[in-house]
């Protein structure tokens, strides 16, 4: 557990308009997923989308859970979104909001402050610096180069031979733990395998 003094953590109870939905905070609030969010509630989202973006795009296991991961890149995702979803989870208020009370109440003042809805995301172009990192980091995810896609398909051309090695090595075997092995082996086969085709659909798209 962190200590408590790592962020602050006076949670409030309930959601007053012009306050972040998800943590109350009136700090830095701009809209995130045309919610009211506060600037540490769009930091940590954003960690968590990018974590989100690089497991779709690899088709690996869903966040949450244990961090086991296949190398370091991924366990290093898996655990700042932890630590980002623990964070997120510590402020959140006593009390969501109901949305229909939210959207009700940002009506009138969306008019004011923000007079053109129709561009959201360029808009952080010119945004403070704490909105700086969402769009950063997904330039970085999508601007993964070919030489990782290369040396990540490899590793997983690798381990594809290791598995239908074990595989044909187990033919003709018997026995209980024989095929739970088999069973387990055929699993970690099927993973290789949509990983690979995930890796050559992030290919192609370069
Ligand atoms: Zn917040």
């Amino acid at each position: 557990m962190d200590s408590p003094a790592t962020t602050s953590t006076v949670r409030i109870a309930r959601w007053t308009p012009g306050g972040c939905v998800w943590c109350g905070s009136t700090d830095s609030i701009e809209t995130y997923r045309n919610e009211p969010r506060c600037g540490l509630c769009r930091e940590k989202e954003a960690v968590i989308d990018e974590a989100k973006h690089f497991i779709g795009m690899y088709g690996l296991r869903p966040l949450g859970g244990t961090l086991a991961s296949d190398d370091e890149e991924e366990r290093e995702y898996r655990v700042t979104a932890r630590d980002a979803r623990e964070v997120l989870n510590r402020i959140r208020l006593e009390k969501l909001p109901d949305p229909a009370v939210v959207r009700k109440a940002l009506r009138p003042r969306a008019a004011a402050a923000v007079a053109a809805p129709a561009t959201p995301r360029p808009a952080s172009a010119s945004a403070p610096a704490k909105a700086a990192p969402t769009k950063k980091s997904q330039a970085g995810v999508t601007g993964i180069d070919a030489i990782e896609l290369q040396s990540r398909v490899e590793k997983l051309l690798g381990q594809l031979t290791a598995v239908d090695e074990q595989i044909s090595a187990l033919d003709g075997a018997q026995g209980l733990p024989a095929r739970a092995r088999l069973k387990d082996l055929d699993k970690q086969r099927t993973t290789v395998l949509s990983t690979l085709a995930a890796l050559e659909k992030a290919r192609r798209r370069q």
